[in-house]
């Protein structure tokens, strides 16, 4: 069941659960607060999100939590590493949860909309995801990790370079049905021309301002 964080508490939770199996999944979409009150406008504070995970810790429903790749005001690089700051914060407290990143998509009438129509805002490369997924999967194994890249290989979806997308969301979704990391990094090896274009961009998100995610 997907919820948001203030429309959950004890009473409700136990309600739910003794009715069916449960598990709740909640969009945190970053562990960065004033990110995700700036760049999403999600009107929620990590707090909320840690105490709906002592509820459902006490009670015995598992948690599933949404983590969004690539708001808009962020460069790709930049993006990465929210992703991957905000599941280490998750693994640093030791909270039970599996975690799914959504790429974010061009929706009509959104703001992201109108950047993307001024050539600021472009969905996040698939290559980003599968990338933070590879990374985090081989840091913290135990750890259920999944993303489903939906509406991909569209210029308002999470895309490549076009010859690639087929491949690389296949992987993604192999991956995140099996847990088998191999998906991954055999893609990543096997590559495509873009690979380099997508280093390329993330080594100019960083020119000057501190290490490339690939010096
Ligand atoms: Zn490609």
């Amino acid at each position: 069941m997907e919820s948001r964080c203030e429309f959950i508490n004890e009473r409700i939770l136990m309600c739910a659960r003794d009715l069916v199996p449960l598990d709740v999944a909640v969009g945190l979409e970053t562990t960065n607060d004033k990110l995700r009150e700036e760049c999403i406008g999600k009107g929620m504070k990590f707090e909320d999100y840690l105490r709906v995970v002592d509820i459902a810790h006490k009670l015995g429903v598992g948690i599933k939590t949404y983590l969004l790749l690539k708001p808009p005001f962020l460069s790709e690089s930049e993006a990465i590493r929210d992703v991957i700051k905000s599941i280490d914060d998750i693994m640093g407290l030791d909270i039970q949860t599996r975690i799914s990143i959504n790429l974010c998509n061009v929706q009509r009438g959104t703001l992201v909309e109108a950047l993307w129509r001024k050539r600021e805002y472009r969905p996040p490369w698939l290559w980003s995801a599968l990338y933070i997924l590879k990374y985090c999967k081989g840091k913290y194994p135990e750890l259920v990790l999944m993303s489903d890249p939906v509406g991909y290989g569209r210029k308002r979806g999470p895309h490549n370079c076009g010859e690639c997308d087929k491949m690389v969301a296949s992987a993604i979704k192999s991956f995140s049905e099996t847990q088998d990391i191999r998906h991954l990094t055999d893609t990543f090896r096997s590559g495509c021309e873009c690979l380099e274009k997508w280093k390329w961009v993330l080594r100019l998100d960083h020119k000057g301002y501190g290490t490339s995610l690939f010096t």
